[in-house]
């Protein structure tokens, strides 16, 4: 069997949810199991919504839920026969009914907590997954819908919650692999799962790449598929350059590396399950079906070029602290990491001088109380607004002098931390968030003026259609 992801701009519309039947219907002798995100930008509103309610702010909320079932109603309706619809559009009244009276519960005792915002994030994965499965259905194709929470167990750690493997894979034996014996398609939505004792939760943002991967692994996949709104990995997010090039292949390593640094088309935790079981990740563009995409496994073909890709992640925090005693003293580094721990506040960056300690994290909620919590140890210091570049390679590995290489294409950029040599592929370093643009596409005119066409394909086409 193989899985096949559909992301949100890859379900938006009732014409994108006829693509991916078409794309699905391509594929059929190799079984797919399908994920689907909610439709393109509907997390958003539903977080939006979420938050509306718990001001207390009920006509918000009403509002924006409004919005949400007039889109849904009105791609049921394109999609669906006038037989099938009526009966659909029941379920889908009966749903936001639901979500509104939620919504108006929150907003009158004006508190949101974690839990109920976890259970209005899912309820768009729900819904497309409903939807989905109904237009694949009038499509000629067997499609079953399958409610995640019923077989992605996890922990309680509401809006990023983690899987409990063991637990998941005997239920999707028991719920899912009985359907391809029975020919049918089974339709999932990504990023929402349950407790053991089925409270919904959902696995972080861009979770859904996740949840095709805990299902890749899970029953074993020849292949996960993910369809996207880009012909695959680039050399940079084309949305910051438009000389990326398309990656045609890539180790798990590099690409884990890139996602977790930014490149936002994979969810970082997507490759861990694929790696452990070694099932290759193909990234594809469903509004380009014909192109190859990237394919990323466990070994990727020699590379010319020093690096495959350039990755930046926004919204960083330094944080720097500075030691009124003697820093290195016995325990000094673990009473500080002990601060971060304590505030589920996890560091990406590290670096020490004597006397000081420099941190990045991407939590900006988290600081103020970080920051208050350090201070019993040392001075304290946060600028928000940052940036962490990342270049990623297996070449950095045997290259010597990369760094002079990599700072000489960006002279005038002022950088902050650096860090090479961590997993021993990747070179990041910070900078000032506006820097973002500036720099990466200096970089990429440095290190892609050439690029290798064993390992780099063409430049995305028609990038006008966001
Ligand atoms: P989906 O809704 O399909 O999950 P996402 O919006 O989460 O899609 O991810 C796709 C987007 O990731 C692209 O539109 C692109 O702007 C961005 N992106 C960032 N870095 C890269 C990269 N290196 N290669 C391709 N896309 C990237
Ligand atoms: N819909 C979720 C989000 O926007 C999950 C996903 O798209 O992967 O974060
Ligand atoms: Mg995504």
């Amino acid at each position: 069997m193989i899985v096949m992801k559909f992301g949100g701009t890859s379900v938006e519309d009732a014409a994108a949810i006829d693509r991916a039947a078409a794309i699905v219907r391509g594929r059929l002798p190799d079984q797919p199991a399908v994920v689907v995100s909610a439709l393109a930008r509907v997390t958003d509103t539903l977080l939006a919504t979420a938050r509306a309610a718990g001001q207390g702010d009920r006509e918000k909320a009403l509002e924006l839920s409004r919005g949400l079932r007039e889109r849904h109603y009105a791609t049921a309706g394109e999609l669906l026969g006038t037989g099938i619809f009526t009966r659909f559009h029941g379920e889908l009244e009966a749903e936001f009914d639901s979500l509104d009276e939620l919504l108006r519960g929150v907003s009158a005792v004006g508190e949101l907590t974690p839990r109920t915002l976890d259970h209005v994030a899912g309820f768009g994965e729900r819904i497309a997954s409903k939807m989905v499965a109904e237009a694949f259905s009038a499509r000629g194709l067997d499609a079953s819908q399958v409610d995640s929470r019923q077989c992605i167990v996890t922990d309680s750690t509401f809006t990023r919650a983690i899987p409990q493997f063991d637990e998941t894979n005997l239920k999707l034996e028991k719920i899912v692999r009985p359907l391809f014996e029975q020919r049918r398609v089974p339709v999932m939505g990504g990023y929402i799962a349950a407790t053991r004792d089925g409270v919904t939760t959902t696995l972080g943002r861009g979770g859904s790449d996740f949840t095709a991967a805990i299902l890749g692994a899970g029953l074993s996949a020849e292949r996960i598929e993910i369809w996207t709104d880009v012909d695959g990995m680039m050399t940079t997010d084309p949305a910051l350059c438009a000389n990326a090039r398309r990656i045609k292949s890539i180790s798990f390593d590099e690409a884990a590396e890139l996602a977790y640094f930014g490149a936002k088309v994979l969810h970082p935790a997507t490759l861990l399950p694929a790696v452990q079981k070694n099932i290759p990740v193909r990234v594809l563009n469903s509004r380009n079906p014909k192109n190859e995409g990237t394919v990323i496994t466990a070994r990727a073909p020699k590379c010319r070029n020093l690096f495959k890709a350039i990755a930046a992640k926004r919204r960083i925090t330094i944080v720097d602290v500075v030691a009124t005693r003697m820093l290195m003293a016995h325990g000094y580094l673990r009473s500080i990491f002990e601060v971060f721990d304590r505030h589920k506040c996890p560091v990406d960056m590290v670096s020490t001088s004597e006397v000081s300690v420099s941190l990045t994290v991407d939590s900006n909620e988290a600081i103020p109380a970080v920051a208050a919590d350090l201070q019993k140890l040392a001075d304290v210091k946060y600028e928000g607004r940052k940036a962490i570049v990342c270049l990623v390679g297996e070449n950095i590995r045997n290259t010597p002098g990369i760094a002079a290489k990599v700072f000489g294409a960006i002279p005038d950029l002022s950088v902050r931390m650096i860090s090479q040599g961590a997993s021993e592929i990747n070179l990041s370093f910070v900078i000032d968030e506006d820097d973002v643009p500036r720099c990466v596409q200096a970089l990429h005119a440095a290190f892609f003026a050439d690029p290798d066409p064993e390992v780099f394909g063409e430049v995305m086409q028609d990038r006008g259609r966001k």
